[in-house]
């Protein structure tokens, strides 16, 4: 889908019109991927907006920036309220919200010294990330060419810029080859996770998911998953999953912001159970959305009312 301009963006502490948020072609950022993102959704519920696990969202956008010496000149304040006012000023009822703090104009050597760190965070209009219908038909996905970098060369749990060229290449090959997304096996030929998704599976009615053993990014969504599979009395296993693990489960369903809780139904040439999105995976995406239009008293810490 195309990106939906808004009328206004937050750039550095302001607001300032959608079309002035422009940056110099010869910024660090723009050469060598140096900077940190996050991405959140905000909810329509009962003609009121929600944000998702807004604080959780600028906590990792800190960590992601700590782990790459970034120091944001912003408090997480500053941002949290950044993000209510840039919807509020938008007048979305719903939308994406897309932090990122960056380096800006000043050397091109690889250290970037001096450089500024710009702060912007955007919000627009975000469907079905992984297309119309993934959510209750499920998707078809498979096992890329391409690894999951190892996080011993970059931190993979910080949702840094650069580090989605790895993702880019992934997804870019499973389109190509007529799949709605990837999977990425990591170094040790495990499966890491998707190109913007964790991944979890289900046998004999227990969960499996990996962690950041495995080079995951730790997702916020995961994080939900967990504790609402925890509550409903499911066990979850945190392991290292193998290929087999996930083409033999009765279930498999990726987890994301934007992919939100998404079945998968079919791995290459295997299908995953019965083919149609499994009756936990379901469950599990119905207590989310639940969750999300608070109606679960226990997670109610996780929504900002705006
Ligand atoms: N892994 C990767 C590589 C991602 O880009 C994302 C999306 N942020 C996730 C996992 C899921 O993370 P979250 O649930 O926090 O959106």
């Amino acid at each position: 889908m195309k990106l939906q301009k808004a009328t206004q963006i937050w750039y550095n502490g302001q607001i300032i019109p959608w079309d002035h948020a422009n940056i110099h072609v010869m910024s660090h950022i723009l050469h060598y991927g140096s900077g940190v993102f996050e991405g959140i959704r905000c909810y329509e519920v009962n003609d009121k907006s929600i944000i998702f696990r807004l604080d959780d969202h600028i906590q990792r956008l800190y960590n992601s920036a700590s782990l790459y010496n970034m120091k944001i000149p912003f408090n997480k304040s500053d941002l949290i309220q950044g993000a209510i006012d840039i919807v509020l000023k938008n007048n979305f009822r719903q939308c994406y919200i897309r932090p990122i703090a960056f380096y800006g104009y000043d050397t091109l050597g690889v250290n970037p010294k001096k450089c500024p760190i710009n702060v912007a965070i955007g919000v627009f209009d975000w469907g079905e990330y992984l297309g119309k219908g993934a959510l209750t038909n499920g998707v078809k996905v498979t096992i890329s060419k391409w690894k999951k970098f190892h996080y011993s060369s970059m931190p993979s749990t910080a949702k840094g810029c650069g580090q989605y060229m790895n993702s880019m290449l992934a997804v870019q090959d499973a389109k190509l080859k007529g799949f709605d997304e990837a999977i990425l096996l990591n170094q040790e030929g495990y499966i890491s996770e998707g190109s913007g998704q964790n991944i979890f599976y289900i046998k004999d009615e227990k969960l499996f998911t990996n962690d950041e053993n495995s080079s995951i990014l730790l997702g916020i969504t995961r994080d939900c998953i967990i504790k609402l599979a925890k509550e409903f009395g499911y066990s979850i296993t945190i392991k290292n999953i193998s290929t087999n693990d996930l083409v033999t489960a009765d279930e498999v369903f990726f987890t994301g912001t934007a992919s939100e809780v998404t079945p998968v139904c079919k791995i290459d040439d295997n299908i995953i159970g019965t083919g149609k999105p499994g009756g936990i995976t379901l469950f599990l995406q119905e207590q989310y959305f639940k969750t999300i239009n608070n109606q679960n008293k226990k997670f109610n810490n996780w929504l900002t009312h705006i």
